[in-house]
Parts: structure tokens; C-alpha cells; sequence
């Protein structure tokens, strides 16, 4: 049995390959994916491509084997090479060096090792148009890579796509709390992790820089480590769409408790019928087919994916109406069918600041006290999740004394 402590680092993993975004190529450095302060000047940009960033000349020492054939790509070519072409580039990169050395990075998740070659392709169940496409990008890769010298074969370009294709992950801000992608990478160890659409917990998965690792939120243990799992996809999806996404881009069908139990559900079919509904825009009309559709709900319990995206949506317009006294009760209700922490994170987080809104945060309100509870719920969180002095943890303190805002 393997046994955690609140706070402990419960599996980490540094990618073997791993890009910045398209955007942020200037203001992300491109080796440990730190963000540069807006009014920084004394950063390092590569000579070469004149694109990539570093923060300080150590990190660009060290990103200088994996960058290497992607920089000659980024200034021989007219078209500047996107997100995905490049993880592409410095995988197949990183592949034929260590081939050529005949030395292979292995990631370890609790003495389950895995090296590159061992990642799922699913090449049996891609359908034929997309093996295809995949080929057609496949020879284009292949001759960028010829142009800078590097002799790798056109079918073994395919099978790193197809094995990026399911492993690729995406690298997230989890310092800001926004959920902003910096980038994407493929990380070995961590790809041994199963997918699950139940809430964790126990623990949440973070990242500091391009390493991604598991963070304990509570004194826990299991009997294997395979038992520990994480979410491929965002959770607030209702059934349908959380099928068919796992299906499309991971080729399984989960079968997870929150699966079972919302396969069985009754109406299951009217439900996903009214997805288009949730996902329309909020304008009259919304109101008008909102008021056709809420019968419908009143019956079904807010923990069932639709319930829950349709309160969120509520909470959303109210809120973005101004009225938050209504924003509040739609968002205390979609706290209980949150399904992961970073979404109660996110909902506390507006619920706070909603009720502040509304008044709330003072003493002779009528809901003060349950502004209190929501309050010390969302520190307690964001301090488990980030640390004490967290910039988010701070706002949410300085809410007692928030001026109400009156409704439009
Ligand atoms: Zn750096
Ligand atoms: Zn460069
Ligand atoms: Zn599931």
C-alpha cells in the first residue's frame, strides 16, 4: 500500500519533448517554460531563428541539443512552423539522437517504465481518411527534417505523430489559476496514468514550468499506484460529449462510476438532445428556450453533467448581468456538482466574489454567514492548491471589505 501526506509531491514527470505555444514564443522561455515579467528586457532570443526565448542563458545551454534542428526548420522556411508541427520536429529530434546512441529515456511511475516506443499509436483504430491526412503531414515533416540533415524514414515520422496524436498533453499555467495553456508536450511516465470522469479529491494534477506532477490534497493511500488516475478531457462535459471526445481523440469508452451511473440515467436521450441548447449563445432567444427547457431539469439532480452546465451558463449571465444576488444561487448550486478540484476551484472563486457582489460580505446581511463558509472553503482550497501568499488567496480575503455592486 502506498500512503501520502496533505502536501506531498505524489508522482512527478518532465516531458521528453515539450514546445511553447505559437503565441507566447517571446514571453515564455522555450527550456524551463517560466514566463518572463511584462517590463523585462534582458532576456536571451536564439540567434539563429531569431524567435525562440530563454530566460537566462543556462536555460538556452540546455535547450540547445533539442532546439537545435527545429531553429534550422524555424529560419530556412518561409512559413513559420506551428505548436504541433514543432513537438513533431524536436520528438523525432530527441528520437533519432538517443536511437543514434542507442540510449533511451525511461520514465518511471512507481517501477512501471516506459520508453517513447512503448506509448499506444491506435493505428488500428484510425479510420482510413485520417491515417491518410496523417501520412500526407507525415512526408511534409520528412522532407523539413531531410533539409536540416536528419535521417529519419517517413514511416517512423508517422508513428510519432500517431503516438503524439494520443499522448500529446497539453502544458497549463498552474501557478496563475486561469488554466491558460503554455504549451504541449509528451511525457512518458505520466502517460501510464488512466483517465477517470469521477471528482479526485485526494490529489490534483499541476504543473511547475513543463513538469507535471500530483499533488496531495489530503492525506490519502491506495493499494497500487495504477489505481491513481487523472482527467484526459475537461470534466464539466455532459455524458454524451465526454464519450465521444474519449472515443475520437483516446479510441475507449470510459466506463467510469459518474459514466455508468449517467448512462443509466433516465431521459438520458432527451438530455443530449438539448446539448445544442446549452451550447447556443446567451441572447433573448436563450431566455426563451431556457424557459421551455427548465421543466425538464427541475426533475433531474444538479450532480448530472447537464444540470450542472446549464447552472453554470445561469450563473455565467446573471453574473454577467449584474445580478448577483441570482449569480450566487446559480453558482451554489453548480458547486455541488463540481467535478474536479480545478472546477470547485473556479466556482467557489466566483461564488465568492458573487455574494461580495451582492452584499453579502456585510455582517447585518441575511447571508453572511453562508458568505463566510463559501469564503474560508475557497481560501482553504486555492492555499491547498497554490500556497498561503498566492496572489488568488489574497483577493479572496480582501472580499469582506468588497463594496456591493449594484444590479443594472
Ligand atoms: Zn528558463
Ligand atoms: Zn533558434
Ligand atoms: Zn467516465
Amino acid at each position: 500500500m502506498l500512503s501520502f501526506r496533505k502536501g506531498d509531491v505524489v508522482h512527478s514527470d518532465e516531458p521528453y519533448s515539450a514546445v511553447v505555444s505559437d503565441s507566447l514564443l517571446g514571453s515564455v522561455c522555450s527550456c524551463c517554460f517560466s514566463e518572463f515579467p511584462r517590463n523585462r528586457a534582458n532576456y536571451n532570443r536564439c540567434f539563429g531563428c531569431g524567435t525562440v526565448t530563454y530566460c537566462s542563458t543556462a536555460c538556452q545551454l540546455e535547450d540547445a541539443d533539442d532546439h537545435e534542428i527545429e531553429c534550422r526548420i524555424m529560419s530556412t522556411s518561409s512559413e513559420q512552423p506551428d505548436e504541433y508541427t514543432r513537438l513533431i520536429l524536436r520528438t523525432a529530434a530527441r528520437y533519432s539522437r538517443e536511437r543514434d546512441i542507442g540510449q533511451h529515456t525511461i520514465g518511471e511511475y512507481f517501477g512501471h517504465r516506459r520508453i517513447f516506443d512503448d506509448l499506444m499509436s491506435h493505428i488500428d483504430d484510425i479510420g482510413d481518411d485520417d491515417l491518410l491526412r496523417h501520412f500526407d503531414y507525415a512526408k511534409i515533416i520528412r522532407k523539413m527534417l531531410r533539409s536540416s540533415e536528419t535521417h529519419i524514414s517517413v514511416e517512423l515520422v508517422m508513428i510519432i505523430i500517431l503516438k503524439l496524436c494520443i499522448n500529446a498533453h497539453s502544458i497549463i499555467d498552474s501557478d496563475s489559476g486561469t488554466g491558460k495553456s503554455l504549451g504541449a508536450a509528451v511525457y512518458l511516465a505520466a502517460s501510464i496514468i488512466d483517465h477517470t470522469c469521477e471528482c479526485i479529491d485526494d490529489y490534483i494534477q499541476l504543473f511547475d514550468g513543463k513538469r507535471i506532477y500530483l499533488k496531495a490534497l489530503r492525506d490519502f493511500s491506495v493499494d497500487d499506484p495504477l489505481q491513481i488516475r487523472t482527467h484526459y478531457i475537461a470534466l464539466d462535459y455532459p455524458y454524451g460529449r465526454r464519450q465521444r471526445l474519449l472515443l475520437s481523440k483516446y479510441y475507449f469508452k470510459c466506463k467510469c462510476n459518474r459514466c455508468l451511473i449517467d448512462a443509466k440515467l433516465p431521459g438520458t436521450r432527451l438530455l443530449e438532445d438539448l446539448e445544442s441548447f446549452l451550447s447556443m449563445p446567451a441572447d433573448d432567444s436563450w431566455w426563451d428556450a431556457a424557459r421551455e427547457v427548465f421543466p425538464y431539469f427541475s426533475q433531474i439532480p444538479v450532480t448530472n453533467s447537464y444540470h450542472h452546465i446549464l447552472l453554470k451558463r445561469l450563473r455565467n449571465i446573471s453574473s454577467g448581468l449584474s445580478c448577483f444576488g441570482e449569480a450566487s444561487a446559480f453558482g451554489y448550486m453548480a458547486l455541488i456538482g463540481a467535478a474536479s478540484v480545478h472546477e470547485k476551484q473556479r466556482i467557489l472563486y466566483h461564488l465568492s466574489y458573487d455574494m461580495a457582489r451582492s452584499g453579502s460580505n456585510h455582517p447585518r446581511s441575511e447571508n453572511y454567514a453562508i458568505f463566510r463558509r463559501i469564503q474560508k472553503m475557497t481560501i482553504e482550497l486555492l492555499e491547498d492548491i497554490f500556497h498561503k501568499n498566492h496572489p488568488l488567496v489574497l483577493s479572496i480575503r480582501k472580499l469582506t471589505s468588497l463594496k456591493r455592486i449594484k444590479s443594472s
